[in-house]
C-alpha cells in the first residue's frame, strides 16, 4: 500500500507569528491523523517555531527548497542539514515556480534530489507541463524528460523513498484543476516511466501526488483515482479549514 500524503506549500507567506497561528489551527483539526501523512512546508524563517508547535502532533514538516551542496559560500541558500536540524523530514524540489523564476533545470533538481536523499530527507520532486506544451501535444514527452532528468541515477532503494508531485503549471494558483481523468492519465504515465526503469514493484510503491488548485470541493474526485496518492496544495493550505477538509477527504478515500 502506497503512503498517502497531503502536503501544504505555504510558499512566501506567513511571518513566524502567523505561521504559528496557522500551524496551531491545523494541529487542532488534524494533528492526530497518521494516514494520510499530513505535511506543512512553511518558509525557512518559520521552520523552527512551527516544528516546536507541532512536536506533540503527527504533522510533519518540510522545506520548500534547498541547495545541493553540503555547505559553503552560497549566499542566501539553505542546506539539507539546516532543514533536518530545523525539524524537516521532507523537502519540495523542482517546484514549477523554482523552475520558472529561478531557472532550475532537471539537472539541478537531480543534484538536489540526490543530496536530499543522502542527507536523509524525503524529496518531493515536482514535474508538470505548461498549457502550451499540453495544447501542442507535448505533455507526455515533457513529463518523461522531467521525470527521467530529475531522477537520473537514483538507486532503486532511493527511488522507493522519493515522492513525485505532478503539478500542471496551468493549474497552479489559477483555480483550474486538472480533471481527475486528466490527472490520473499523467500519474499512470509517470508510473509507467518508473516501471520501465526500475520495474513494476518499485513503481508501485512510489507515491505520486497531484497539485494544482486542490481544495475541499474537488478533492474527493481526485482521491478516488487509483494512482493519485495525495496532494501538494498551495493556496488552500493557507486556510486551516480548507486544508483539513482535504486531509479528511483523503482519510475517507482510504488514507
Ligand atoms: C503549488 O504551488 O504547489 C500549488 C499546487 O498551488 P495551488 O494549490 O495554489 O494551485
Amino acid at each position: 500500500m502506497r503512503r498517502k500524503i497531503i502536503a501544504g506549500n505555504w510558499k512566501m507567506n506567513k511571518t513566524i507569528v502567523e505561521a504559528q497561528a496557522l500551524a496551531r489551527a491545523i494541529k487542532d483539526k488534524v494533528g492526530n491523523v497518521t494516514a494520510p501523512v499530513v505535511l506543512v512546508c512553511p518558509p525557512f524563517t518559520a521552520l523552527t517555531e512551527t516544528a516546536m508547535l507541532l512536536k506533540d502532533s503527527e504533522i510533519q514538516l518540510g522545506g520548500q527548497n534547498m541547495h545541493e551542496a553540503e555547505s559553503g559560500a552560497f549566499t542566501g541558500e539553505i542546506s539539507s542539514e539546516m532543514l533536518l536540524t530545523s525539524g524537516c523530514a521532507y523537502v519540495i524540489l523542482g517546484h514549477s515556480e523554482r523552475r520558472e523564476f529561478f531557472s532550475e533545470s532537471d539537472k539541478l533538481v537531480n543534484a538536489k534530489t540526490i543530496k536530499a536523499l543522502e542527507a536523509g530527507l524525503i524529496p518531493i520532486v515536482c514535474v508538470g507541463e505548461t498549457l502550451d506544451q499540453r495544447e501542442s501535444g507535448d505533455m507526455k514527452k515533457v513529463i518523461e524528460e522531467q521525470v527521467t532528468g530529475s531522477l537520473d541515477s537514483l538507486s532503486e532503494s532511493d527511488m522507493k523513498k522519493t515522492v513525485i508531485a505532478y503539478e500542471p503549471v496551468w493549474a497552479i494558483g489559477t483555480g483550474k484543476t486538472a480533471s481527475p481523468e486528466q490527472a490520473e492519465e499523467v500519474h499512470v504515465h509517470i508510473r509507467t516511466i518508473l516501471a520501465e526503469k526500475y520495474g513494476r514493484e518499485t513503481a508501485e510503491v512510489v507515491s505520486i501526488l497531484y497539485g494544482g488548485s486542490v481544495k475541499a470541493s474537488n478533492a474527493d474526485g481526485l482521491f478516488c483515482k487509483n494512482n493519485i496518492d495525495g496532494a501538494l496544495i498551495g493556496g488552500a493550505s493557507l486556510k486551516a479549514d480548507e486544508f483539513s477538509a482535504v486531509v479528511n477527504a483523503m482519510e475517507s478515500a482510504g488514507g
